[in-house]
């Protein structure tokens, strides 16, 4: 995937699928890829979410791809004990005001200062050429950078010396609005103005999810738009909110830690008459099968793209009710 990246880029043949999204929940999904990695590696991660704007208007899934090939090399290069810390801050620049800052922080190995730009090269490793040890082939940051200069930005890199961690900083122009011309959504431009979108119909969510930043995320991201949301992270917390209040779809995640989504959905369903969207790591077809008859209206596979999340949301509420949503 990456050397068909690198083609692509080197052609000029990357298309950008740019769309409004909020930096925030792109970068918690990013972080929750690798932190099953870094758990099992006993490297924290902890997120500073500072910037008071943190609208883009990028490519949903080039930016997460991004996020998630600085933070997965913050793991890999820092050894049992250390830390990861991804922050987000307000750029101020001259002249140039609404930039956001993502900084990658790592307590690891560390990039000896000569080697500070090498690392952008194609199939460069720093010092570790020839070393394999960390496995990779040096196209991450490549295409990471050339990613970061197509949504107008920066991708640079600082580190005080060897053993002495690295700090890798995205700086990107942020969004307050949706400029016209952009949906708001995954699918590229076709012409509609903005204010001629269909605003979505507000609804009353249930969203389980055992991954603090990822709830967060999700959370303030329905809320935008509208719905009025009940968080949860276990099926009891769920279970108990649903005998305090009426909803209208469960969102869930499917590992949860006391039991599984799945049972939860059947619950519901036969409880509440729920229905329901699955947040799942897995997207083969048996896993969608699965989903389905425990009674899941619709099955997305992470990283969920808000765009897909709002377009499920609107399909299932549509074809519960019969109307336009
Ligand atoms: P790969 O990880 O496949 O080697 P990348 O392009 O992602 O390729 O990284 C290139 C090189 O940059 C790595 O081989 C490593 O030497 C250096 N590097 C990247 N991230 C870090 C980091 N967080 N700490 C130390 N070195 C890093």
């Amino acid at each position: 995937d990456d050397l068909l990246d690198l083609t692509k880029i080197t052609h000029g043949k990357l298309n950008l699928r740019s769309e409004s999204c909020d930096a925030h929940a792109l970068i918690a999904l990013a972080i929750e890829i690798v932190s099953e990695d870094a758990h099992q590696k006993g490297v924290t991660i902890e997120s500073t979410f500072s910037a008071r704007r943190s609208r883009l208007v990028a490519d949903p899934a080039r930016f997460q791809q991004v996020i998630w090939n600085l933070v997965r090399n913050a793991v890999k290069f820092t050894p049992r004990g250390g830390k990861v810390s991804v922050r987000t801050m307000d750029e101020i620049t001259p002249g140039a005001d609404n930039w956001l800052r993502i900084q990658v922080v790592d307590t690891g190995r560390g990039i000896d200062p000569a080697a500070l730009e090498q690392i952008f090269l194609p199939f460069n490793q720093g010092d570790l050429t020839g070393d394999h040890r960390f496995g990779g082939v040096g196209l991450g940051l490549a295409i990471a950078r050339a990613v970061v200069l197509m949504h107008g930005g920066q991708l640079t890199a600082e580190s005080p010396g060897l053993t002495q961690g690295a700090t890798f900083i995205v700086k990107l122009p942020g969004a307050t609005e949706p400029p016209s011309g952009v949906t708001d959504t995954a699918t590229p431009f076709t012409g509609i103005k903005p204010d001629r979108r269909k605003k979505p119909v507000p609804l009353r969510l249930l969203v389980v999810e055992d991954h603090p930043s990822t709830l967060n995320a999700l959370v303030h991201l329905l809320q935008r738009d509208g719905h009025e949301v009940t968080a949860a992270s276990s099926v009891a917390e769920a279970l108990h909110a649903a005998e305090r209040q009426t909803f209208d779809l469960l969102v869930s995640d499917l590992g949860l830690p006391d039991g599984s989504g799945l049972e939860l959905m059947e619950k519901l369903r036969t409880s509440h008459g729920l229905s329901g969207i699955a947040l799942s790591g897995y997207g083969t077809d048996d896993d969608v099968s699965r989903t389905r008859s425990a009674g899941f209206a619709a099955h997305l596979t992470k990283p969920v793209a808000i765009g897909e999340l709002r377009r499920a949301l609107a399909r299932v509420t549509t074809d519960a009710t019969g109307a336009g949503a």
